[in-house]
């Protein structure tokens, strides 16, 4: 069974390689994202394994369809970015990783909290220049702080407990309040509520028609002057040119992004012998109180480990016919 991996790295193909697989496995690790030009590079594969910037549209999953790939497994939890119907309409199996490290990404959430609120970044910078000074650095206490957690599945319970740890009184939005979360002495309110009383708000639900550009003009208006937007989850989750705006009246006090709506183009790649052509990306970059990081959340060893070993599982089990992990056009 010939497996085509796209959008691949080294740090993917050693996870991969360590992993025992079955001699009738063939690998094929393609560096290019999968776009309607590159699926041509998966023909004679009956497995695609695709990450969340490629593209899986119609056209592309008709291509895949037509040269013989029967299933399609995501390295990653999030499946937004394909279209299921399509899918289904073609007879593709999907299948998912729901969870590999929640850990990895809860923590680089607090990464981006302790850099934005302590000046790591300008600090940094500084003392390599010689530059001991300490104006413009001061920060704030976390603990008694207000933190809201938008989503409260794996990864916003693992963000909510360690900020439970720094003595933050947490707050939280879900339409399934978690018992794990409650159980850490959170509360749970109404969105606006939750956007009105935090000094720290940090998004952790999928991207769905209902929450795109859930932080929007309205919403930024509800939250409070000063406060703290950290974004991990998925970059259309914010409407980018309305927290343009937000920064530069200084309504939001610091935005930290690990995710960025037009990322697809731009993230995993070196772009830097090359003009930024995405003139909203280059205006984030300018403000001081920016932090964006190119969806790195994930990486970690651990979850690298985890994400090969359930997609191998979940391959090996859909080719014995005892699909795992799968995910259908209802959930
Ligand atoms: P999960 O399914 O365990 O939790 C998602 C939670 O969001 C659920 O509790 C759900 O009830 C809630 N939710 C659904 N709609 C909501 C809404 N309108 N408002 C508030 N909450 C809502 O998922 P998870 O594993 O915790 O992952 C969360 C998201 O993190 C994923 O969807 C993915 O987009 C993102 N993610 C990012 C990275 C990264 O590297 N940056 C890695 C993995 C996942």
């Amino acid at each position: 069974m010939r497996i085509t991996f796209f959008s691949t790295q080294s740090y993917d193909r050693e996870s991969f390689l360590a992993l025992p697989h079955p001699p009738e496995m063939e690998f094929v690790f393609q560096q290019p994202k999968l776009t309607l030009d590159t699926a041509v590079l998966a023909a004679k594969s009956e497995v695609v394994c695709a990450f969340i910037n490629d593209d899986l549209s119609a056209p592309v999953l008709e291509k895949l369809s037509a040269n013989g790939t029967r299933l399609i497994a995501l390295r990653s939890a999030g499946y937004n970015h394909i279209d299921l119907a399509a899918a289904a309409r073609l007879g593709l199996a999907v299948v998912r990783v729901p969870a590999y490290s929640p850990h990895a990404i809860a923590e680089h959430t607090v990464a981006l909290i302790l850099a934005l609120n302590r000046h790591l970044t300008r600090a940094y910078n500084r003392t390599r220049e010689g530059d001991f000074s300490l104006r413009g650095l001061t920060g704030f206490d976390l603990v008694n702080k207000t933190v809201g957690v938008i989503g409260t599945g794996q990864i916003g319970a693992a963000f909510a407990r360690i900020m439970a740890g720094f003595g933050c009184r947490v707050l939280a939005y879900d339409p399934y309040p978690n018992p794990e979360v409650e159980a850490l002495g959170a509360q749970y309110l109404a969105l606006d509520d939750v956007l009105a009383q935090s000094q720290i708000v940090s998004l952790h639900c999928p991207l769905t028609p209902d929450t795109q550009h859930l932080i929007n003009v309205e919403s930024l208006q509800r939250m409070q002057r000063g406060s703290m937007l950290i974004n991990t989850s998925r970059g259309a989750l914010v409407d980018t040119p309305a927290v343009i705006n937000a920064l530069k009246s200084g309504h939001l006090g610091y935005l930290g992004l690990d995710v960025y709506e037009e990322e697809a183009d731009l993230f995993f790649e070196d772009l830097s012998d090359f003009p930024l052509q995405d003139d909203i990306l280059a205006r984030l970059l300018t403000f001081p109180n920016v932090i964006i990081t190119a969806h790195q959340a994930f990486l970690t060893r651990e979850a690298l480990d985890a994400i090969a070993g359930t997609t191998l599982a979940n391959i090996s089990a859909w080719a014995e016919g005892k699909p795992q992990n799968l995910v259908r056009l209802e959930t």
